[in-house]
């Protein structure tokens, strides 16, 4: 839909009247243009049928264009003249943004411009904790701001478009009214209210349309019109994308012959919207991190209130709230034992910094010997050095990086499904290695029980419990690498939890900040930080934005919404659909395997697949899924839903079907 929110500072500021005002000027100019309302309150009843009082103002305005009379302007219309909510509530009625924007979408249908006229100001509640905020930002139209020019005007002015900026609304600019007559010594109150509001907002004055009473169209029309040169152009569409395939690199490309990329406009709960306005449903919670789905309203408050407030200091010498904060919340989720927190500022360098404390530790332990890392293969870590040491040997990147990488000791991928009773001899070769070699090993590094980009496998919790077992007789530290796990994705809010394991060294990061942005955690026992820092020692790391006061708000926000939310309910909901949705796959040709757990859900395929020309087609079927290898996979956001959740098995399905994996 193309057009213009137009929202007020207040109620009773003239919103209406400049709304016909624009519809009347934009049909002038040869627009096929109409103006809508998403509620009206105060509709008196009339031959049974509410009569919305604004479209007779549209109407006033327009009757040489609508000559069979105006259309249907409202979504929906309430008798008492109050707020949306509560007219809503007193009729035993919601009022949901998704529903109101379809509404709008469906009146709007067949008009080049929609002029959408809110009730009162921008934060009028809808209920449910829903404002019309909501619905701007899920229409994501500019927004005109219609102001009264009045006493308190700046202030009011100043606040609504400060608000929708901050809402991610980008502000046309403000219309100018003058309800009440001007008194003879307020003229020049009034010009500098309309100065101040130039300035200090920054947003165009569009138009200035004086007292007129009895609101005579073509005068006011005339005034509006202004406003018609000064409105931004609508924004182009996939403007950039010779630009990003010419320079910008993006993850494992070739800067030459990149894979095609589809530029994002935005993203909302399980949605992700394209420039183009196509809406993907996202399978992916963005490499699995935005669990809560995206621009969660509790997230963006927190991070908006520590922008505010310090969105960066320094670590060394300085500590804040958010950082303690988070620590403590971390601490008392994490699983018993670990007491001491280091921030980091992504996945991989929280791999770094626990493969370092380790080390560390055998020093301290004068064990200096110990310099290695045991691991499975079939893993991934991170794409750091250290972490580039521990992925797999053969699907990582040590082949291109082989003079670097420090030489670890690998163990057979733990061939033991989660879903199938434990065979003990997956373990013998490890068992052999620790025999053999343990003196030189420092810490055990894996993920517990799901190995993500290494192959998203399943594996025994048994496998788990003998690593802890295995660590604890040869005296070295197990460290659980829980990024892709931690915070519920597994079904238990950390996945070494299925196997009752307790590490020594812990590793989160992903969905920690519930994917805003990026940040990581390495939780140690006290132990591991005693030792280290026995007789002077120090904890050899300290990266620029360690414990960045934004991040740790954000992501001790996203903690709460776990606390306060029934994430197991919804985690176990979504395995179901998943079971549903994905299942079927096994039936298709090419077909190895189907297997879910928790939110994860994977199709592997016999033969590695064609991610360009898989992608091209589920961004057709309106999911956003990004296979790789042979996997087909996803790891939608918690808060995905049956029907979306059957979208992204059907778009799977239909794929596999129609051959578009080969
Ligand atoms: N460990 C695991 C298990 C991961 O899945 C990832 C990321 N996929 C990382 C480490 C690296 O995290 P980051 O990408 O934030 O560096």
């Amino acid at each position: 839909m193309n057009g213009y929110f137009i929202t007020g500072t207040d109620t009773d500021v003239g919103k209406t009247l400049a709304t016909a005002a624009l519809l009347r000027a934009l049909l002038d100019a040869g627009r096929r243009a109409v103006a809508l309302k998403p509620v009206q309150t105060g509709c008196p009843e009339r031959d049974g049928r509410l009569v919305a009082e604004d479209p007779t103002v549209y109407s006033r305005f327009t009757e040489e264009y609508f000559p069979g009379g105006y259309p249907e302007a409202c979504c929906r219309k309430f008798v008492p003249a109050c707020s949306p909510h509560l007219a809503a509530e007193m009729a035993g009625e919601t009022l949901d943004p998704d529903e109101l924007a379809a509404g709008l979408e469906a009146l709007g249908h067949g008009y080049d411009t929609v002029l959408v006229e809110g009730a009162g100001g921008c934060a009028v509640p809808l209920g449910n904790g829903r404002t019309m905020l909501d619905l701007m930002q899920r229409l994501d139209l500019p927004v005109i701001v219609v102001a009264d020019n009045r006493l308190g005007v700046v202030n009011h002015a100043l606040m609504t478009v400060e608000t929708l900026r901050g809402h991610g609304l980008d502000v046309a600019g403000v219309v100018m009214t003058n309800a009440t007559p001007p008194t003879e010594g307020d003229a020049w109150l009034r010009r500098d209210n309309v100065k101040t509001i130039a300035e200090m907002s920054g947003a165009p004055i569009l138009a200035d349309i004086p007292h007129l009473p009895g609101a005579p169209v073509a005068e006011v029309t005339a005034h509006a019109a202004r406003a018609l040169d000064r409105l931004p152009q609508p924004r182009p569409v996939d403007g950039g994308l010779d630009f990003d395939r010419d320079h910008i690199w993006h993850p494992y490309t070739s800067a030459l012959e990149p894979l095609p990329v589809n530029k994002v406009r935005s993203a909302r709960g399980t949605r992700i919207v394209l420039d183009d306005g196509r809406e993907l449903i996202d399978g992916m919670a963005s490499w699995w991190c935005a669990i809560h789905g995206y621009a969660h309203p509790e997230l963006t408050r927190a991070a908006r209130a520590q922008l505010g407030r310090m969105p960066h200091v320094m670590f060394g010498g300085l500590t804040h709230d958010p950082a303690i904060g988070l620590c403590r919340d971390l601490l008392d989720m994490a699983p018993d034992g670990l007491e001491h927190v280091f921030l980091a500022d992504s996945g991989s360098v929280s791999v770094e910094a626990a493969i370092k404390m380790a080390l560390q530790y055998m020093q301290a332990r004068g064990q200096t010997e110990r310099t290695r890392l045991f691991t499975v293969r079939g893993g991934y870590h991170g794409d750091t050095c250290g972490a580039m040491s521990v992925c797999d040997p053969d699907n990582g990147m040590h082949h291109l990086f082989s003079g670097l990488l420090p030489k670890q000791i690998f163990a057979p991928v733990p061939d033991c499904p989660f879903h199938a009773p434990f065979d003990p001899e997956c373990f013998r070769e490890t068992e052999r290695i620790f025999r053999e070699r343990s003196g030189e090993i420092a810490a055990i590094i894996v993920e517990p029980i799901v190995q993500g980009a290494g192959g998203m496998r399943f594996y025994h919790p048994e496998y788990l419990r003998r690593l802890r077992r295995l660590a604890d007789e040869h005296d070295v530290l197990l460290i659980l690498d829980e990024i892709a796990t931690g915070f519920g994705r597994t079904g238990k809010l950390f996945a070494c939890e299925w196997g009752g394991v307790t590490p020594d060294i812990l590793c989160v990061g992903k969905a920690l900040t519930g994917g805003t942005m990026t940040l990581a955690a390495v939780l140690a026992t006290g132990d591991v930080a005693r030792t280290i820092s026995a007789d002077g020692g120090v904890f050899m790391h300290g990266p620029t934005f360690m414990g960045n006061p934004l991040a740790c708000a954000v992501a001790r926000a996203s903690l709460g919404i776990l606390r306060s939310t029934d994430w197991r309910a919804q985690v176990h909901a979504v395995e179901g659909w998943l079971k549903e949705s994905f299942g079927p796959c096994r039936e298709l040709p090419g077909v190895a395997d189907v297997r879910v757990l928790g939110a994860i859900g994977v199709v592997e395929m016999e033969n590695p697949v064609n991610v360009p020309g898989l992608q091209r087609f589920f961004v057709d079927h309106g999911v956003w899924l990004r296979p790789f290898g042979r996997l087909i996979y996803a790891m939608p956001p918690y808060i995905i839903n049956r029907p979306e959740t059957a979208r992204l098995g059907a778009a799977v399905r239909d794929a596999i079907t129609a051959r578009a994996h080969l």
